[in-house]
């Protein structure tokens, strides 16, 4: 069994969609970023890397190649996965929490869920998602920025 750990944080701000796991948000104010900034699925992409000793996500998706402008993170994180088929892993069971002041993000969690573990494989008990604020402290707390941390677990196919 490998166990790896991600988080990602994108900047909260008007003129962007709001897109989390896949699925978007309505808000008044949207995620930046090069890509969609979907940190849910970019926090999930580096602990799935980080499980099987590969490197983080910038390193195969760069925020420098134009290939990955307003890039679906979804669809990102499924060659994720294809690379751990490549390197003989496949995902065990994952747990994210994403930290954000508002919206609240409750009637919006089983859309999530359900496309995580789409991509992933797994069925809905072995994908664990939690939304939680910043208690009104620090950037996230006002509403400057959304993050999200993501421990895996890998089970070798051989
Ligand atoms: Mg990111």
């Amino acid at each position: 069994m490998l166990v790896g750990i991600g988080y990602d944080v994108h900047r909260l701000g008007p003129g962007r969609p709001f897109i989390l796991a896949g699925v978007q948000i309505p808000h008044e104010l949207g995620l930046h970023g090069h890509s969609d900034a979907d940190v849910v699925a970019h926090a999930l992409m580096d602990a799935l890397l980080g499980a099987a000793g590969l490197a983080d996500i910038g390193t195969y998706f760069p925020d420098t190649d134009p290939a990955y402008k307003d890039a679906d993170s979804m669809g990102l994180l499924k060659r994720v996965i294809e690379l751990l088929q490549q390197e003989g892993y496949r995902p065990n069971n994952v747990d994210l929490s994403i930290i954000c002041e508002r919206p609240k993000l409750a009637p919006h969690m089983p859309a999530m869920k359900a496309q995580l573990a789409e991509a992933l494989g797994l069925p809905l008990q072995r994908v664990g998602l939690k939304a939680t604020t910043n208690e009104a402290i620090g950037f996230i707390g006002r509403g400057e920025g959304v993050a999200a941390l993501a421990v895996v677990t890998l089970k070798g196919d051989a």
